[in-house]
């Protein structure tokens, strides 16, 4: 079988796999020979396990030799975030704080893709704890963007992203709180989704801001993250913020997907959307996918989004409130990293202050001082209260919205992919990179960010980057999500043109 079977989609591996022209063994073995060539200078992964991947992968061929039916993810190498629990495996949330915690159980997300006879290829790098926009939080190593090695690959998923952009795996699942999906999804030019909040289990997810958090898919088509979505998909006892809606057979519902349906289709462009900060290529490219869909017979309506000039804002507080109260349970005792014990402890409280203080890196540390000062007594009505108010007026907003239009587009990312260093030194420019993203989590909707087309890299002669397109839609609207996205697709021929992926690997 030949060596490139990694360039494919998840769809067309199990077509492969279905009329047996390849083994799951064969599509891992190209796989692991691109990561052992490539991992080492994009460093997407914290770690791999080919014994795991190839005893799956073994698993996964017995079966589809039986003759029995088999699921779209078996067979297929997947990349998990380090941030998912898998029984007996490392997590560490790329914190030293987890140096050396192994999983006791299953994340939801992870027990069903076990239930499909998936190939676990190795958990992927994120900004510690999931807090970042760059992945230069990691407690262990810098990510790179596959378009050029000098940038960042977004965050937090990063590692999950670019392990994506450079075929170091089929596709990977990652989590979104603020953006963490659809950013790094952006800047490397993958097509990456988050559903609405509740429709994929927490359950086994490490967790930062329980409100906002979601997990979602980073995948190179549209027809995989509906095959990704498909399997994972699903109400949990585990996890009662989950909902209790039908999971739709979203897959099959794009290959019967009726392509005219953007005649009569209403597509709002919020204002807010495209104002100061946003990059004057990224505008137009925006803008041409704007007539594409007028042409399709689409009427574009100008909409606002008031009071999502206040998401980041409000934000800041909900998510460093949750996660203040999340990451207590890191004391040095239960869990993790213990502060090797030394004159200097006093007491139990030295201990778990050493510990904290030798385990967390900076980042998260700022956000649970914030965090803890905004819950604090006499604050609590001026900080959460206020924000959690903000909250509810962004959720009207997009009500409102959706009474006019039935989908939204607009910019995921303000730039394309910026360069190492580059924001490390002000993390509110840094905080600045999910403006766009961040009323999704908000108000519980479904995000989904997907790569129109790429601009100029000013920082190398003839090198390129991505640019993504967002794409939001109601509540629970995954199909009307997927459908859209899937006619841009089509015509805007992403992965097919060979100019927009050029890789600086
Ligand atoms: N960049 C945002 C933050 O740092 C979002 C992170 C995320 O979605 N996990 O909080």
């Amino acid at each position: 079988m030949t060596d490139d079977l990694y360039k494919l989609t998840i769809g067309e591996l199990g077509g492969l796999l279905r009329s047996k022209e390849a083994k799951s063994v064969d599509i891992l073995n190209s796989y692991i020979k691109r990561i052992n060539e490539l991992d080492p200078k994009i460093l997407a992964y914290l770690y791999n396990d080919f014994d795991e991947a190839m005893k799956n992968a073994e698993a996964a061929d017995k079966i589809i030799q039986s003759g029995k039916d088999f699921f779209p993810l078996t067979g297929i190498p997947l990349a998990i975030k380090d941030i998912f629990l898998i029984k007996g495996k490392k997590t560490t949330c790329a914190s030293k704080i987890l140096d050396n915690f192994i999983s006791p159980y299953d994340s939801t997300v992870v027990k069903k893709l076990k239930d499909n006879n998936y190939v676990f290829l190795g958990k992927t790098n994120l900004d510690e704890f999931a807090m970042g926009s760059s992945t230069e939080n990691s407690g262990y190593k810098i990510t790179k963007n596959p378009y050029d090695l000098n940038r960042v690959p977004g965050g937090s998923s990063g590692g999950s992203a670019a392990s994506v952009a450079a075929d170091l795996c089929a596709g990977s699942f990652g989590t979104d709180t603020g953006g963490s999906v659809r950013q790094p999804a952006a800047l490397c030019g993958v097509v990456g989704l988050k559903p609405t909040y509740g429709l994929i289990s927490r359950y086994g997810i490490i967790a930062f801001s329980s409100s906002l958090d979601q997990a979602g898919v980073l995948v190179k088509d549209i027809t995989d993250a509906a095959i990704m979505l498909d399997a994972v998909a699903g109400f949990d006892e585990k996890d009662q913020t989950t909902r209790r809606f039908k999971s739709k057979d979203y897959a099959g519902i794009l290959k019967n997907m009726d392509k005219s349906l953007l005649k009569g289709f209403k597509v709002g462009m919020p204002v807010e959307f495209f104002s100061d900060g946003l990059d004057p290529e990224i505008n137009s490219k925006i803008l041409e996918i704007k007539d594409l869909l007028k042409d399709m017979g689409a009427s574009i309506v100008d909409i606002s989004l008031s009071d999502t000039k206040y998401s980041v804002a409000a934000y800041y507080i909900i998510a460093t409130s949750e996660a203040s109260s999340n990451l207590e349970r890191y004391d040095g005792i239960r869990f993790g990293h213990r502060h090797k014990e030394e004159k200097g402890i006093q007491s139990l409280d030295d201990l778990y202050r050493k510990s904290r203080e030798t385990g967390f890196g900076n980042e998260v540390k700022r956000r649970i001082i914030l965090g803890t000062f905004a819950l604090s007594a006499g604050y609590y009505d001026a900080y959460y209260k206020k924000a959690s108010l903000v909250r509810k007026l962004i959720i009207k907003n997009y009500k409102d919205a959706f009474e006019k239009v039935d989908i939204i587009i607009g910019p995921t990312s303000p730039t394309p992919a910026f360069l190492i260093g580059e924001k490390t030194a002000d993390p509110l420019s840094m905080y600045l990179s999910d403006i766009y993203t961040i009323s999704v989590n908000l108000a519980y909707l479904p995000g989904l960010s997907m790569p129109i087309g790429i601009v100029k890299n000013p920082s190398k002669p003839d090198g390129v980057l991505p640019v993504g397109l967002q794409i939001i839609s109601p509540w629970a609207a995954e199909d009307r999500l997927l459908s859209v996205a899937k006619i841009i697709e089509d015509e805007v021929k992403f992965r097919e043109n060979a100019g927009f992926r050029k890789l600086d690997i």
